[in-house]
């Protein structure tokens, strides 16, 4: 049986007592075992960053960025080993899985930019002879876990801009996936960046655990379910970290009733049925505004959705590929059920779906529910499957309210032609990240990436300049250079510069 391990900046014999399976969501088969780390073994990396990160920190922020293009150019050379790594391992079909190693080189593409926006603050004469300046200094070793569904974009994410600004940084992947977030770290490696300033730790709740109580990591970035985005955010910030905790999503598409149907409906397959409705930026929930909308739209719908062509992951032809786990299909057929018990009408079953030849894939066809109503669980919950649900509005102001009381607020969208409409609704919306005709807004990297309510704990987002704060410390100095003899009497009273 193949053995995936860490990536570590000591010498490690590979031995665990804990493994977990790692399996080929196209046929069923366990293609490999992860190690799962404990204590002991991060203990002994973050000792190793610990004595590595005081020297990158001082290496020149341009040579730190030259780090970063070669990285970019190993990456592109082996783009096709890891896209196909990366989708033997997820499901994502391999077309996805380039997107999902390039929307994280375009972080790594930021950070080649890192002297430019790590310059600080200055003001000159501030008051008699006092200059001010800030500089952003690196929180010293920093730590991501990441989740299944993005194995290279999301570790980019973090580890792009932890390193850039001159961290050291320990990664704690999915254990369901953890192979790509090897592979990266050995290129970079191979790029230049020195020995213990990435290392890649396998492990379940035991590591993560773990990484929340070091009292040498500074700052967690976590992303995943809201549930353990929530754990993860108290306990660290118990123990005196800075962390940022992204979770669930359920996203809703707004259709007006002057929307592009034919458009929206393009936009809405990919975007509900993309990588198996597997992403955070999904697009699970469509709100058509009117009777007549709903109808129009669920129409063209039917038909587009049946025309949807599941395949194993190496199919070029396929739309999307399986989900990632047994375990994962079963919940998403029992969310299907669920909306079925709870009277929401099933009008594409995809239950049951088989693929000749790939009998024990956890494949999920497509899935239309009509008539979902806002009281149902299947609807306040996250499925996180190719599942998509109609609700239907009989207003703007209702359709607004929609995804504005959900307990999710990652990203929304709204279609139509009308300005007036989608500039109201863009401010008004109670969610992070808003498509104004496009399904998936999420944001290029120099902006930044965050939901709100239970789609995110902590204040500070991913990747463009919130990024570079969460990695960072300020420093701000207060300076005069008398020129010489006394200064003046001391002063009692609170020193202002009026
Ligand atoms: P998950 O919460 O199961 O796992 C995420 C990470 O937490 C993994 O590294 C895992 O090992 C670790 N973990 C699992 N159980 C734990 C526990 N009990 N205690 C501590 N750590 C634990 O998430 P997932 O299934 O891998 O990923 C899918 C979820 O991630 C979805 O909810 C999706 O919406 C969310 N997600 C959110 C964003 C975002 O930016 N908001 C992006 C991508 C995915």
């Amino acid at each position: 049986m193949r053995e995936i391990s860490h990536k570590l900046a000591f010498a490690h014999d590979g031995k665990t007592a804990r493994y977990s399976d790692v399996f080929d969501p196209n046929n069923g088969h366990v293609q490999a075992r992860v190690a799962l780390g404990d204590k002991a073994l991060l203990d002994r990396a973050v000792e190793v960053a610990k004595a590595a990160q005081p020297a990158w920190a001082a290496v020149n922020p341009q040579r730190r960025a030259r780090v970063m293009f070669n990285f970019k150019a190993l990456v592109e050379k082996n783009m096709d080993e890891l896209a196909h790594l990366l989708s033997s391992e997820h499901g994502k079909v391999i077309a996805d899985a380039k997107g999902d190693i390039q929307r994280g080189l375009e972080v790594i593409e930021f950070c080649c930019g890192i002297p430019h926006v790590l310059k600080g603050e200055h003001t000159q004469g501030a008051g008699p002879g006092i200059d001010v300046y800030s500089m952003r200094q690196p929180i010293g070793i920093g730590a991501g876990i990441t989740p299944f569904n993005f194995p290279a974009m999301i570790p980019l994410w973090m580890s792009g801009v932890a390193i850039a600004t001159g961290n050291a940084f320990i990664l704690k992947p999915s254990e369901r996936d953890p192979s790509v977030p090897v592979r990266l770290a050995e290129l970079f490696q191979e790029a230049g960046l020195p020995e213990g300033i990435l290392q890649v730790v396998q492990g379940d709740k035991e590591m993560v655990d773990a990484i929340l109580d070091h009292p040498d990591i500074g700052a967690v970035s976590f992303v995943g379910s809201s549930d353990i985005a929530h754990y993860v955010y108290k306990r660290g910030v118990d123990n005196g970290k800075r962390v940022q905790a992204m979770g669930g999503a359920k996203n809703h598409g707004v259709v007006m009733p002057d929307a592009d149907l034919d458009q929206v409906v393009n936009d809405l397959a990919g975007a509900a049925f993309g990588s198996a409705g597997e992403r955070c930026m999904a697009l699970p929930v469509v709100v058509p505004v009117g009777e007549k909308t709903a109808l129009a739209l669920r129409q063209k719908l039917i038909p587009a959705i049946e025309a949807l062509r599941v395949g194993v992951s190496t199919d070029a032809e396929a739309h999307y590929g399986p989900v990632v786990t047994a375990a994962h299909k079963a919940k998403i057929e029992s969310y299907i059920q669920m909306g079925v018990d709870e009277g929401a009408e099933l009008v594409v079953d995809g239950r049951g779906f088989t693929l000749q030849g790939h009998e024990q894939g956890f494949f999920v066809g497509p899935t239309l529910f009509d008539h979902v109503k806002p009281s149902m669980r299947s609807y306040q919950e996250e499925i996180f499957g190719p599942v998509l649900q109609m609700v239907r509005a009989e207003s703007f102001e209702e359709a607004l309210a929609l995804p504005s009381q959900h307990q999710y607020g990652n990203g929304v969208a709204i279609f139509t032609r009308n300005g007036h409409a989608a500039r109201e609704f863009a401010a008004r919306v109670n969610v992070g990240m808003v498509g104004i005709n496009v399904p998936i807004p999420v944001p290029v990297a120099y902006h930044t990436f965050g939901g709100w309510k239970r789609s995110a704990f902590g204040d500070t987002n991913q990747h463009g300049m919130e990024g570079v704060k969460f990695w960072t410390k300020v420093k701000t100095v207060t300076q005069r250079w008398p020129d010489g003899g006394a200064t003046g009497d001391s002063a009692f009273i609170i020193p202002t510069m009026g």
